[in-house]
C-alpha cells in the first residue's frame, strides 16, 4: 500500500462518495482550525487528533487507515456538530475504519464486539456482549441482578409490550442482515481475527 496516493484528492474523493459521507465535500472545506479537536473527547485522553485526521485525508495519506489511531473515535458527533464549514470527522472515521475492515486491518478491534453483531440475529437489536456484564456489574453494582429480573420488574410495573421483539420481527431482521452482506462481513472478520489469534499462539 503506497502511502500517498499520486493524486492526493483522490482519497478524499473517495470518502465524500461513500454512502456514509451526509455533507457535500465538507471534507475539502476543512480550513485545520482544529475547533473539532479542541472538543474531542478522545482528543483529551489520548494522542488522537481529528484536525489531523482530515490533514493526513486530504494529503492523500492512505496509511491512515493502518493507523491505530481511527480507532479511538467512538462517535459522540462533537467534532460534527462544531465544524464550522459543516465537515464531519466522525462521518470520516467510520468510512476510514470500513476502507480498514476491507483491508483486513482493525479485526482485532471489533473481535470483542462480535457479541453484539451476533445480538442482532437472536435478539434484532443490538446487545451489549456478554464478555463485558463482569464490568458493568463492577462499575454500576447490582446491574447484573437488575438485568436478570427484568421481565419481573416490568410486569410488576405492568409495562407492556414485552421488551423482546416476536421471533416474526427477529427472523425478517436476520434475513435483511443476510441479504444486505451484514452476517458474511462479522463472519469473516471473526474468521481472519481466529486465524491470526491461532497463529500468534504457535
Ligand atoms: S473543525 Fe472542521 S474545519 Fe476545523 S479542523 Fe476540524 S474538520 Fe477542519
Ligand atoms: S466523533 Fe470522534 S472525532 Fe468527533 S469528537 Fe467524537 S470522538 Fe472526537
Amino acid at each position: 500500500m503506497q502511502k500517498i496516493t499520486d493524486s492526493p484528492i483522490d482519497f478524499a474523493e473517495e470518502i465524500i462518495e461513500d454512502v456514509k459521507n451526509s455533507k457535500e465535500e465538507g471534507v475539502l472545506k476543512c480550513v485545520q482550525c482544529g475547533m473539532c479537536t479542541s472538543t474531542c473527547p478522545a482528543a483529551l485522553h489520548s494522542d488522537y487528533n481529528p484536525r489531523d485526521i482530515i490533514e493526513r485525508v486530504l494529503d492523500g495519506d492512505v496509511s491512515i487507515i493502518e493507523d491505530d489511531c481511527i480507532w479511538n473515535c467512538f462517535y459522540c458527533y462533537t467534532c460534527h456538530s462544531v465544524c464550522p464549514v459543516g465537515n464531519s470527522v466522525c462521518e470520516v472515521n467510520q468510512i476510514l475504519k470500513q476502507f480498514a475492515i476491507k483491508n483486513e486491518i482493525g479485526h482485532d478491534k471489533l473481535y470483542e464486539y462480535m457479541g453484539f453483531a451476533d445480538s442482532y440475529f437472536t435478539a434484532a437489536i443490538g446487545a451489549i456482549p456478554e464478555i463485558f456484564f463482569k464490568d458493568i456489574d463492577r462499575d454500576v453494582p447490582g446491574w447484573w441482578d437488575f438485568r436478570l429480573h427484568l421481565d419481573e420488574i416490568r410486569k410488576e410495573l405492568d409495562l407492556n409490550p414485552p421488551l423482546m421483539p416476536s421471533k416474526e420481527v427477529i427472523d425478517e431482521v436476520s434475513k435483511i442482515l443476510t441479504i444486505t452482506g451484514f452476517k458474511d462481513k462479522i463472519e469473516t472478520i471473526r474468521s481472519t481475527q481466529e486465524d491470526k489469534n491461532e497463529s500468534n499462539s504457535r
